[in-house]
């Protein structure tokens, strides 16, 4: 088979790439997947792993109640009616075979004992269930020799090869200090990679083993081809920064690049929100739903980025823009909360979707984004238990704000003095009780499995005393929610809904149109998986039609 000539082709190795090839794969076709780094996995591999699928058979072996339909009351009683119910229903039906086929070709995703949904108190959440993840990921043992140095792995999680199942074993995020350190120590010498890294490597090690799959590093989709009656035929691309090259995709191809996060010119373009700093895969440049967009498809916009408070630490033996963290858990920890400049509260700080709501509006009369620049504040016992990225428990760095009380820590990060004092004395009443009346922190499941459950009654709230410090939090995404419009056989759509025969995309290359303005995390990883098989299929004529 020459080079430039497959049966279907994948543009991107992320984790939807992977998923489209193995399933292409399964259906017996030859399968190409140009992929624009020299790494396989995407922004997936930095991800933390989660994937959310209702009704998996994984939680019902061990005995968890639920329903397809149980899920979709809960998602459309949350996603603001911007969901495409076709698109939704295919998600809910065909997630759990997903699950079912990749365990087949031996990429396992376990259920995730006590991980509550983000809305597990609305109609039709669960208190777990729902979340899966993979065991840890030993390449020196699943991968090839030859291959093992492409696997890509997450800057910020490869001090932490342990699996979800075992963290929670362990007493959740909040009792991080608690872990088995030894045990990750060990296994971090040996190379052992955990959550999404795990996933796209025994992604990788399945796709190896179908010996269908053909991998082309270094090639950067430039543009689709069409042929006279527009349909999709194949793509121009760039091997190793070279002139355009012609392939061929005999069934089709699945776009699968990813977002646009990387791109500041989409982001200002695109995204209803101030520009947020990437934390994700740098390959990620939007280029995908450009070429996308350049063939005709629509783009959806729901939401923009998939936003999170974010930190930047000052950190010498990091290089690049990726020298912070998501800070999506650690607002949750007790002894903290999170003040705009005038030195108030704003938000339900222990979920991190509410802060970032918040981080983001825009005062109309000042014309001001009120709640940026904002800060967490957290005391000592806080800084002695918890981890901050690569700041350990008690590691207190001398470039870290700190005062022995909230006037001057105030005057150092340039907040209003009497606004935090107040905010401080208001919230350590409450705090005493675990009450936070103001905010509600830890009102909800999913915030409280991050906090520290030896605090009680709530595991999110405990007055705040002795020294404090403050880090500013700024907003950061994990990939992209908008993106362009699909069917439910994960074709993309022209502006009139007529599918762009052909053409096929899934995970962050495609919308958000599964959730609408309701996101559980889980689900962008989940679009992945699960609209990267629907799409090879269809293109290979081997999908099924979806009934509600
Ligand atoms: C810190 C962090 C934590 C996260 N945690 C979670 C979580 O727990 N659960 C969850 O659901 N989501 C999470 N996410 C989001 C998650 O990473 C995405 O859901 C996931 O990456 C989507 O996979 P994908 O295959 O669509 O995109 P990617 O994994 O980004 O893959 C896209 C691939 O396409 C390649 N590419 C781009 N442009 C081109 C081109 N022009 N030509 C060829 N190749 C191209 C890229 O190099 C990349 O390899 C997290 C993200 C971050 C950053």
């Amino acid at each position: 088979m020459p080079a430039n000539s497959c049966e279907l082709l994948v543009i991107g190795g992320g984790g939807a790439g992977m998923a489209a090839a193995l399933a292409g794969a399964d259906a017996g076709a030859d399968v190409l997947v140009v992929e624009k780094s020299q790494k396989l996995g995407g922004t997936y591999a930095f991800s933390s792993g989660l994937v959310w699928v209702p009704a998996n058979r994984s939680a019902r072996e061990a005995g968890i109640e639920d329903s397809i339909d149980l899920a979709r009351h809960h998602i459309n009683n949350l996603n603001g009616g911007k969901s495409v119910p076709e698109v939704l229903e295919a998600y809910l039906q065909r997630g759990p075979e997903t699950l079912d086929f990749l365990a087949e070709h031996g990429v396992p995703l376990d259920w995730i004992p006590r991980y509550p949904d983000y809305y597990a108190e609305q109609p039709g959440g669960l208190m777990e269930g729902r979340y899966l993840s993979s065991p840890v990921f030993d390449g020196a043992r699943e991968l090839p020799a030859e291959w093992r140095e492409r696997a890509e792995f997450s800057p910020y999680y490869t001090d932490v090869p342990a699996s979800w199942p075992e963290i929670q074993a362990w007493g959740g995020y909040g009792l991080i200090s608690e872990w088995d350190w030894k045990l990750l120590e060990e296994r971090k010498q040996r190379g052992v990679v955990g959550w999404g890294g795990a996933t796209t490597g025994y992604m990788m090690a399945a796709c190896l083993r179908t010996g269908r799959i053909r991998f082309q590093l270094g090639t950067k989709l430039l543009e689709l081809d069409k042929d006279a009656s527009g349909r999709v035929v194949g793509a121009t691309v760039s091997i190793d920064g070279g002139g355009p090259e012609h392939i061929a995709a005999r069934a089709g191809v699945v776009l699968a690049a990813g977002g646009y996060d990387h791109n500041p010119e989409m982001q200002r373009q695109f995204d209803p929100h101030p520009n947020a700093t990437p934390f994700s895969n740098p390959s990620v440049d939007g280029s995908g739903i450009a070429a996308g967009m350049n063939a005709g498809g629509s783009f959806a916009n729901i939401m923009g980025q998939l936003m999170s408070p974010v930190y930047v630490l000052p950190r010498e033996d990091q290089a690049g823009n990726i020298v912070g963290n998501v800070a999506g858990r650690e607002p949750s920890f007790p002894g903290s909360f999170v003040v705009n400049r005038a030195g108030r509260r704003f938000a339900d700080d222990s979920f991190y979707r509410v802060l970032v709501s918040g981080m983001v509006r825009f005062d109309t009369k000042s014309c001001q984004f009120e709640n940026l620049p904002c800060w967490m504040v957290f005391d000592e016992e806080w800084k002695a238990t918890y981890r901050l990225g690569h700041v350990k428990p008690g590691e207190a760095p001398s470039w870290m704000p700190r005062a022995g009380n909230a006037a001057q820590l105030a005057s150092k990060i340039g907040v209003d003095a009497a606004g935090l004092e107040e905010t401080l004395r208001t919230f350590n009443a409450g705090a005493a009780d675990g009450r936070d009346d103001e905010f509600g922190r830890g009102s909800m499941a999913w915030a409280r499995n991050n906090g520290d459950r030896r605090i009680k009654p709530n595991p999110c709230v405990r007055p705040l005393s002795g020294t404090l410090y403050a880090v500013e939090l700024k907003l950061g995404t994990m990939g992209t929610l908008s993106g362009l419009a699909v069917d439910e056989h994960a074709r993309v759509l022209r502006a009139d809904g007529s599918p762009i025969e052909g053409l096929y995309t899934c995970g962050q290359s495609m919308s958000a149109i599964v959730e609408g303005y309701w996101y559980n995390s889980g689900t962008s990883n989940g679009r992945a998986l699960i609209f990267g098989g629907i799409g090879a299929r269809h293109a290979l004529g081997a999908g099924r039609e979806v009934t509600a």
